[in-house]
């Protein structure tokens, strides 16, 4: 429990605005609730409307200081944050699991994950270059020099309580721009600890500010201040979209990370224990809780039973339970919401006609066990919505076109993911895909080099790699005349 932290000073109840940390002048807290138990672990400040504008303000503030400073002095302060991160990776996988629930293992792998992004945009500070352009005009050349947008919000998600606040957060700062940031209410703690040790790094004051409490009394300030001049956010289609008109009064630059309806192909000539492992790291990873994971198994006919047997085995070696305990492979989902999102899944896949060639489903308090169903078809939830939980449905096809079409009908974009060895097919699906990621024989598409993000209604806007700074960036050119 969270009373074996090596530093307890990282658990946290309280916001942190403006470089102090405190309760709320409401006198209101939120209380938070480990998935595994039950229990309560502790509670968060409820914060104000009030409170919000004073870290907006006092992010305001620090940013004009902040934007002057030179890309190596932003740079030593993310990677003493970095090196601080990795110093206390085990009191941060401890609170994650504690109010998330994902396995221990799991957790150390989100913290040097989230943590590798304070690096990598430690790295890109120095490389913010603009360009000079020769126009069609004897006497004039045009530069492009990159600014930082200024003061910025974000809104993130319990799913990946560290990684989702560092890949907003690092190239905010690197950038030069200052962040107000409301964490999900339902994993504040890990919010917090990475704060103190971001204040412990150097941050100066007000640059970054932790305003807890309900999204509904702090979203608005968000959206509406002019002061803000982007918003990050990761989260629902449908929060999204409110966020999106909500941010339409001020004309704000938005990054949307949102909800996604992964396909994971796998053709007859693939490669089938590359094709299980992918399966089995992109489907279950966090009990199946993440935007990538795959929702929907497309499987070929050649192939479609020796997959499934395999699958079938896999499974059976799942250790479900409290992420705390050693073994546990799979820890409890998020909420009872999460848990009856599955179980009504699993409930409408079975009623028109699905086999669950799994152990049947089974459920205990948060708890459910990984379900693999086969002679699933696109009139099932399933093919529709995503789970976000350990259920893998299995669609049989036959031939490539039908494969990709039926990948493609979807409203949403985020990743997919296929497995073949052949080179040209390769190409061709991968480029047929509609989607902003494609994993061609692998089930992983997250890492800090590389761009993540969606089309269609799965967002706008890319994190990590070269791009993931230019969200932060605005382009001014500078039109030297007179030559
Ligand atoms: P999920 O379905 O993954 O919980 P949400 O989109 O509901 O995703 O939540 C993601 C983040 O958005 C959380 O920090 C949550 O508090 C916040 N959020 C939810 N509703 C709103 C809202 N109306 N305005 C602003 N933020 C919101």
């Amino acid at each position: 429990s969270i009373a074996n932290l090596a530093d307890p000073s990282l658990f946290r109840e309280q916001a942190y605005i403006a470089g102090e940390w405190m309760a709320s002048a409401s006198g209101k807290t939120l209380s938070v609730t480990n998935p595994a138990t039950g229990e309560t672990i502790g509670t968060i400040p409820a914060c104000t409307a009030a409170e919000t504008q004073r870290a907006i303000e006092a992010a305001d503030r620090a940013q004009g200081k902040w934007k002057t400073s030179s890309p190596g002095e932003r740079a030593d302060i993310l990677m003493a944050w970095y090196d601080l991160i990795l110093a206390n990776i085990d009191d941060l996988a401890l609170i994650m699991t504690v109010e998330q629930g994902k396995p221990l293992a799991e957790a150390r792998g989100e913290v040097k994950y989230g943590a590798s992004f304070l690096k990598w945009f430690a790295e890109e500070a120095r490389r913010i270059n603009g360009a000079v352009i020769t126009p069609n005009q004897k006497d004039r050349r045009v530069l492009t020099v990159k600014q930082p947008v200024g003061t910025t919000a974000a809104i993130t998600p319990w799913n990946f309580p560290n990684a989702m606040i560092t890949r907003k957060c690092g190239p905010a700062f690197a950038a030069g721009c200052s962040m107000v940031l409301k964490p999900s209410e339902l994993t504040p703690y890990s919010a917090l600890a990475l704060a103190v040790l971001g204040e412990r790094a150097g941050l100066p004051k007000g640059l970054f500010s932790l305003v807890t409490g309900d999204a509904k009394e702090i979203g608005p300030e968000l959206t509406s201040s002019p002061i803000v001049r982007k918003l990050s956010f990761t989260g629902s289609t449908h929060v999204g979209a409110l966020l999106m008109r909500q941010s339409a009064g001020t004309i704000k630059r938005l990054s949307l990370e949102l909800g996604g309806n992964a396909p994971f192909i796998v053709f007859d000539d693939a490669d089938l224990e590359t094709a299980v492992a992918g399966a089995l790291a992109s489907k279950f990873r966090n009990a199946g809780q993440t935007c990538v994971c795959a929702n929907r198994i497309f499987v070929q006919d050649g192939i479609h039973d020796r997959f499934v047997a395999r699958m079938k085995e896999e499974v059976a070696k799942f250790k479900v339970g409290n992420g705390l305990e050693d073994g546990v492979t799979m820890g409890p989902l998020i909420n009872e919401a999460a848990v009856k999102k599955v179980r009504d899944h699993v409930e409408d896949a079975l009623s028109k006609g699905a086999i669950c060639v799994s152990a049947p489903l089974e459920i205990n308090g948060n708890f459910v066990t990984p379900v693999v169903l086969e002679g699933v078809t696109t009139d099932m939830r399933v093919f529709s919505e995503e789970t976000f939980g350990p259920l893998m449905p299995i669609f049989k096809f036959s031939d490539e076109a039908e494969a990709i079409r039926k990948a493609n009908d979807t409203p949403f974009g985020l990743a997919s993911y296929f497995f073949t060895s052949d080179m040209a097919r390769a190409w061709r699906v991968g480029e047929a895909l509609e989607y902003g990621m494609v994993g061609v024989n692998t089930g992983l598409v997250s890492m800090e080099s590389a761009p993540f993000g969606g089309v269609k209604q799965s967002g706008l806007g890319r994190e990590g790699g070269a791009e993931g700074i230019d969200e932060f960036l605005e382009v001014k050119a500078m039109h030297m005349a007179g030559l």
